[in-house]
């Protein structure tokens, strides 16, 4: 029995420790071989193995060694460049096959890798190298003008978009659009914005984007160009009939509006006096008629007056036709004026008025009248430099109970012979008015 190697001395045993790391560190990356072993080992140690739990791989490291040192001369010098060559290549390779080039480099792509697993010695390695810068180079080219491309053509694309929107905003517009039509139209747009969908993708390369879209775009403008041209005519058919229309409106509008002028100037006509430009006698008898309605409706007093200018027929005679009418014209003035908005004053005939004033009883017209009448006689009418004496009388008669406006005019008519035959330029209220209190 051969006696057991005496154990190490623990100084001895910790630097084999540190010998065996120190080794394990150098050989790291030098050979293919080794790696699985330094990482075993490495593992191991992590784990808190001492030398002698690490003799399995230990002696299997030795053993690779062994073995690679047999290896021929020109294998077993897989170091230095050699071996910083492999590490790019496989580095390249890695890089390519993750890589996710565009469509057109793919075939270049395929055959830079095939040419890195064959490299076979330094020229090549270097030739290899320069062929992975180029495609790099070329890929990056490839991608800046593919990004400026894209700029550009999606800048074609929003403005070709905002016409498109343009002419669908015009086609909504459009009130005349037969409803068949526009449902046509909204089918074909789905179907081609659909198919724009679908193609945009299915596309995998900016250029077959640019066309199918393009293609699809055009086709949609066409659609809308010939739509909107029959729009277009159609709306300029309507709008020629609706001018025809409006013009042949307008016409009858100023037929008519002449038509109704004329009426209302002869109607006023009818109804006016020319020489004062007071309501006439056909006038009176309207407003009458309305008033006594009125009153009978209300019983709210209303009276009727009449005024005679005094010997008119002299002022004629005297001072000629001229001077007479001026008088009239005078004396109509002065009774519009000095009545209230709401009283009425026509021209009766002659040189006569006739006056309603409705909310008035005969006293207070009485007393109204009186004013007027004295105003009259002071106003002083002066005609071609003389003095033309004045004077107008006045007879008033209040409406009662069950009367007709008629009556009304024959008792105020009465009470103006009353007043001509007490001497004229006075105001007489009809002697015996049921509404007077007595005397
Ligand atoms: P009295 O005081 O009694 O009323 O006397 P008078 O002269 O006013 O009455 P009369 O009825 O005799 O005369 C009325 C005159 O009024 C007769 C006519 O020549 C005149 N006359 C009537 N209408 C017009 C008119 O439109 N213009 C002019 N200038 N005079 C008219
Ligand atoms: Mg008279
Ligand atoms: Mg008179």
């Amino acid at each position: 029995m051969s006696a057991l190697p005496p154990p190490p001395h623990p100084d001895q045993e910790k630097l084999l420790y540190k010998l065996v790391i120190q080794f394990l560190i150098f050989c790291q990356g030098s050979h293919k071989l080794l790696e699985p072993h330094l990482l075993q080992i490495g593992k191991r140690l992590k784990s808190g193995a001492n030398l002698n739990e690490l003799t399995p791989e230990l002696q299997a490291i030795s053993k690779t060694l062994l073995h690679i040192s047999k290896q021929p001369e020109a294998d077993k010098k897989d170091t230095g460049e050699s071996r910083q060559n492999n590490y790019l290549l496989q580095r390249l390779d890695e890089l390519l096959a993750d890589s996710d080039v565009p469509l057109r480099f793919q075939q270049q792509k395929a055959a830079l890798r095939q040419r890195v697993k064959t490299n076979a010695d330094d020229q090549s390695f270097n030739k290899v190298i320069d062929s992975a810068v180029a495609l790099l180079v070329d890929i990056k080219d490839y991608a800046v003008s593919e990004q400026k491309d894209i700029g550009g053509f999606l800048t074609q694309l929003s403005t070709q978009l905002g016409e498109l929107e343009q002419h669908v905003e015009m086609v909504g517009y459009s009130n005349q659009l037969s409803f068949d039509q526009r449902q046509y139209l909204d089918v074909e747009i789905n179907q081609q914005l659909g198919d724009i969908k679908d193609d945009t993708r299915q596309a995998e390369e900016l250029a077959a984007l640019k066309t199918i879209t393009g293609e699809h775009l055009d086709r949609l403008m066409m659609q809308l160009m010939e739509h909107k041209q029959q729009e277009g005519e159609r709306q300029l058919q309507a709008q020629q009939q609706i001018a025809l229309m409006t013009e042949k409106l307008q016409a009858l509008e100023t037929e008519t509006e002449a038509l109704r002028t004329k009426l209302k100037i002869e109607h006023d006509r009818a109804l006016c006096d020319t020489l004062t430009g007071l309501p006439n006698r056909l006038a009176y008898m309207d407003r009458v008629e309305m008033e006594a309605n009125r009153w009978k409706r209300y019983h709210a007093p209303l009276s009727l007056l009449i005024w005679d200018i005094d010997y008119f027929k002299p002022v004629n005679d005297n001072y000629g036709h001229k001077a007479g009418d001026k008088t009239l014209i005078l004396v109509g003035q002065l009774l519009l004026n000095n009545c209230r908005s709401t009283d009425f004053v026509a021209r009766y005939g002659g040189e006569e008025f006739v006056m309603l004033m409705p909310n008035t009883q005969a006293v207070q017209a009485f007393a109204m009248a009186e004013k007027v009448r004295a105003l009259i006689e002071k106003c002083g009418f002066n005609y071609n430099g003389e003095m033309i004496n004045l004077t107008i009388s006045c007879g008033i008669s209040e409406f009662g109970s069950g009367d007709q406006h008629d009556e009304v005019f024959v008792r105020a008519d009465q009470a103006l012979y009353q007043a001509k035959q007490a001497g004229r330029n006075r105001c007489v209220v009809y002697r015996n008015d049921p509404n007077l209190p007595p005397a």
